[in-house]
């Protein structure tokens, strides 16, 4: 399997190439040359089969220069029971009638992002064991992503984690958590600014090439190709909880943000896994829902504060993935939208003859704000007796008002009810509960610095540690 770029740049890589980088050359996001096909045969094979094992296969299709042994190896250290906490890794319960919740946020940080980055972590050590590499991660985190990139950086042999955070604005619950990590290869930065004052740190510092290679400074981010993949495998693994017979269609509801999530579930339905309809759900930041029912793409100036915050996204880094395949691969096409016109307008609007195929590759939308939240959370607690997080239940909003005859819903539960404590308590009045291994995390010792807004320091701090 061969990858190109969406901006149309002529050379072809193996997924060993991209494994380690972020934007393709050119600007563009990588795909594969043509998404694998799965028959009726491969879907009944599959369906028996556990969660590694239904990796494995799914990665075979997009990896051939990993050896296969060695890819198995890999999958099975990472979805394990002792890691994702149950034998299903992302089990499936039944709300109600038709309506289901897949669990994807079973994993070290109680959010979705561990799914993908737990292997992501096992991929890396791996690839630059072979090359005899190393790399350093930067990167500048409000919560989800940077503790998801430590829990699986932390150990590896090759890898260091430098990640920035606005010092003192992070939830409680997830400061103890990524400061309490003791692992040397992991560097916790508190920044005193917000969180874009890290952000730009981080573009400083990668503007700088000369450091950057030096360094060999490198990132994490929502854009890269195996993260994606690794996404692609929990849509079979729901399709065959909640169904009993493969051909049977599904739908999908996706609390989405940087439209990672549900890319992975086009991907899925690309590959003839038999999903009906992808519901892309949003807050406030309705930016993804606005493209949706109208065909224009809006970039906002900030993004608004939400109860929701892991969706709180101006502009949607992986979907010019989706437009490239809505304007059938046109690479010159996606280059002028997100290119040039992009910077130029900041934003653009689809021609209706371009527009108009997206009903056919399944998606539809809807926004959900905190008054919603608050009642789906209160509703679906007094109901079923079920906790839900602030981002499954915008999911669940959403998803119910999109809704077919005889097509279950399965809505997929991206964090844990525990992350989010103050709005589950204004929702309800009650505490949410905690896994047993994460009681106290509060009281242990935290390890973590504290600098100015100034990248000069950060890249000193940097250099000092890398020996
Ligand atoms: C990251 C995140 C999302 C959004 O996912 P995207 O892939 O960015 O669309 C939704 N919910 C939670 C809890 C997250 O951490």
């Amino acid at each position: 399997m061969r990858y190109l770029s969406t901006r149309g740049d002529p050379e072809r890589r193996g997924f060993s190439d991209i494994l380690l980088e972020g934007l393709a050359p050119d600007g563009g996001l990588y795909l594969p040359e043509r998404y694998p096909q799965v028959d009726a045969a491969t879907l009944a094979r599959w369906r028996g089969l556990g969660y590694a094992d239904l990796a494995f296969e799914i990665l075979s299709l997009f990896i051939d220069d990993i050896p296969p042994a060695d890819l198995r190896r890999l999958v099975d250290a990472t979805y394990t029971e002792a890691i994702f906490g149950t034998k299903a890794i992302t089990p499936l319960r039944r709300l109600e009638d038709g309506v289901f919740i897949e669990a994807l946020s079973n994993g070290p940080t109680l959010a979705f992002k561990d799914m993908a980055m737990q292997l992501l972590g096992n991929l890396f050590e791996y690839e630059l064991g072979r090359r005899g590499e190393q790399l350093n991660i930067l990167g500048a985190t409000s919560g989800d992503t940077g503790s998801a990139a430590e829990y699986a950086m932390r150990g590896k042999k090759g890898v260091r984690v430098f990640m920035l955070s606005p010092n003192g604005r992070m939830s409680p619950f997830q400061q103890a958590q990524m400061f309490s990590l003791q692992d040397a290869n992991i560097h916790n930065i508190a920044i005193e600014g917000v969180f874009d004052d890290c952000q730009d740190i981080v573009k400083a510092v990668s503007n700088d090439l000369e450091f950057k290679r030096r360094n060999r400074i490198g990132t994490v981010n929502s854009i890269n190709w195996a993260r994606l993949l690794a996404q692609v495998v929990y849509y079979f693994a729901g399709y065959f909880q909640a169904t009993k017979v493969n051909g049977e269609p599904l739908s999908f509801a996706v609390p989405s943000g940087n439209f990672g999530n549900i890319c992975a579930g086009h991907v899925a339905r690309s590959m003839g896994l038999p999903i009906r309809r992808l519901v892309l759900a949003t807050n406030e930041n309705d930016v993804l829902d606005e493209f949706f029912r109208s065909g224009r793409y809006r970039v906002r100036g900030a993004a608004v504060e939400t109860s929701s915050p892991s969706m709180d996204i101006s502009k949607a880094s992986n979907f010019e993935r989706f437009v490239f395949d809505l304007l059938g691969r046109d690479s010159a096409r996606t280059r002028e939208l997100f290119g040039a016109t992009l910077a130029r307008e900041g934003g653009f609007t689809l021609t209706p003859a371009e527009f108009a195929p997206a009903a056919g590759f399944g998606f539809v939308s809807g926004r959900s704000t905190h008054a919603d939240r608050l009642a789906t959370i209160r509703d679906t607690w007094q109901r079923f007796g079920t906790m839900i997080d602030t981002h499954t239940a915008d999911g669940l909003k959403v998803g119910r008002e999109h809704r077919d005859a005889g097509v279950p819903m399965v809505v997929l539960e991206t964090a844990q009810p525990a992350k989010f404590a103050e709005t589950i308590r204004e929702a309800t009045g009650r505490e949410p509960e905690r896994p047993a291994a994460l009681q106290g995390l509060e009281a242990l010792p935290r390890r973590f610095m504290v600098m100015a807004v100034d990248a000069g320091t950060v890249k000193r701090y940097i250099e000092e540690h890398l020996q």
